[in-house]
């Protein structure tokens, strides 16, 4: 446990931002790898959450952060996508509802919670006691949640993208958007679980909704203007797929003669290699969302990275 404090505070401490009456963002710096963002909405007599966290004393710090803003119970838990960064905290949130796409309950019941995987890419991460605790009222398209009389709709994106059970949570009257993992800021995008076109087609969807406010699944909260760079990002993995594809390169060769390339700044860059497997699958004709080979994808990302494991603060 003192492990994971120590590591919270060397990334910043996490903290959190009402962004519109009563709905809350808790961002957690910095955005990195298992380093993800949730949201909370104070309601009358309850507090709706979206998304727990990846450890068990990041959900500590979730949990901390919604009572010091408000002492009522939570009645209801969202998870945006069944990655484990966003469910792994799920367990500390019992008696609540937990709500997800079916999908997302299918992934789980098979590969939640992580157990540390001390030869994985993520060898130093203190996940602490976790316990599985699936979403137990699920939906194939969509739900509405009611924080009193504002509608919360919480919609399947319709096509793999980030992965193959993403969901939106969308506040109209708001214009909040909290979009899980379908945008990153300040980190690269990562879709090897999902798709390249389906990103992109879902983030030209997310686009026409014109948030005033997104709440990515990491990094800051920032306007509708977050897709652009996303759709910028996917079109360059895409060209640099069909041009090492048409030229006989693997993805870590096609990543590595990328050289010097507009998305350099952003954090957690070997994404990129990760990201042209997805897009040399779908050349080669592969369904959105197919399975492809992770493994291959974690190995070239750590080549990619210098042979090192990932950076990772969680
Ligand atoms: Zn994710």
């Amino acid at each position: 446990m003192a492990t994971s404090i120590n590591t919270i505070t060397s990334a910043g401490p996490p903290r959190t931002e009402e962004i519109a009456p009563g709905v809350h963002a808790f961002i957690q710096p910095d955005g990195g790898w298992f380093v993800n963002n949730s949201g909370f909405l104070v309601t009358r007599d309850t507090v709706i959450v979206i998304d727990s966290a990846a450890t068990e004393a990041r959900t500590r710090g979730l949990r901390a952060a919604i009572s010091e803003v408000s002492d009522r119970p939570v009645s209801t838990l969202i998870n945006t996508h069944w990655h484990t960064d966003h469910t792994n905290g799920n367990y500390q949130f019992r008696g609540a509802t937990i709500v997800a796409h079916e999908r997302t309950r299918e992934m789980m019941l098979r590969y939640a919670p992580t157990t540390p995987d001390p030869a994985g890419p993520f060898p130093d991460v203190n996940w602490g006691a976790l316990e599985p605790a699936p979403p137990f009222l699920t939906y194939d398209q969509g739900v509405t949640v009611w924080a009193d009389d504002v509608r919360c709709e919480v919609r399947w994106v319709g096509t793999p993208a980030h992965t193959t059970d993403d969901s939106i949570v969308w506040i109209p009257e708001h214009s909040v958007l909290y979009t899980g993992d379908l945008a990153f800021n300040g980190g690269a995008p990562l879709v090897s679980a999902g798709s390249v076109a389906g990103s992109l087609d879902v983030l030209r969807d997310l686009r026409e909704l014109r948030p005033r406010t997104v709440v990515p699944g990491h990094g800051d909260v920032c306007g509708p203007e977050i897709f652009d760079l996303m759709i910028d990002y996917l079109t360059f993995v895409q060209d640099l797929a069909v041009s090492g594809h048409r030229g006989g390169r693997t993805p870590l060769r096609a990543a590595r003669d990328a050289g010097p390339h507009p998305f350099g700044h952003l954090l957690d860059g070997e994404r990129l290699v990760a990201n042209l497997h997805r897009a040399y699958a779908e050349i080669d004709g592969a369904p959105r969302g197919a399975e492809i080979d992770l493994v291959a994808t974690r190995r070239d990302m750590i080549a990619l990275n210098g042979g090192r494991p990932l950076r990772c603060h969680a």
